[in-house]
């Protein structure tokens, strides 16, 4: 088993009960269990006229291979109505997958830790809620160190 922390979004359709939704799909997934969830947090899109976000972590333990573990997350998006029109463009559910255990994953459907979270308040803060202060990414930065160059700035603790 191995310890994995998911990133959850939505903007369309009631992000809350979108997340509930998922938090309770992710929870149907074989040999997985999820052994926490953070706060739901608010935020501005970063891609301007979209609706706000709403985002949260989860923790996992799974059994699941990483690739297996995508495959999963992307049936869970499918089944909540994600469609892919354009990069980055307003959705119902967006399930990334931030930390797989200690691995660093670089392959081309799957990039692990993930690429983006180092510059995404709406990811460290409420991953912090989840893991000890002293905790360091699989590539080998703190998370410490993270938080403190990405300020909880248009962040709303729902
Ligand atoms: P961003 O990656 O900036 O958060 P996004 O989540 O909106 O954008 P998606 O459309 O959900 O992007 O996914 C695009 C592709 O990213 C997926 O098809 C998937 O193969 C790939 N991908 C790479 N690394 C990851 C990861 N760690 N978790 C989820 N998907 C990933
Ligand atoms: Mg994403
Ligand atoms: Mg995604």
């Amino acid at each position: 088993m191995e310890r994995v922390y998911i990133g959850l979004g939505s903007n369309l359709d009631e992000p809350q009960s979108q997340l509930r939704s998922a938090l309770d799909a992710l929870r149907q997934l074989p040999e997985t269990q999820v052994t926490a969830v953070s706060a739901f947090y608010g935020s501005e899109s970063l891609s301007p006229g979209q609706p706000r976000y709403t985002n949260a972590v989860a923790a996992l333990e799974t059994g699941l291979a990483p690739l297996a573990l995508l495959d999963s997350l992307q049936a869970i998006e499918a089944a909540q109505g994600r469609e892919r029109k354009e990069r980055w463009g307003p959705r119902t559910l967006d399930l990334d997958i931030l930390l797989y255990g200690d691995q660093v994953i670089d392959v081309p459907r799957l990039k692990v830790p993930h690429y983006h979270m180092q510059a995404r308040p709406f990811v460290l803060y409420p991953l912090a809620e989840l893991v000890p202060e002293s905790f360091v990414l699989a590539d080998q930065r703190p998370l410490a160190k993270l938080l403190a160059d990405c300020p909880f700035v248009g962040l709303e603790r729902l």
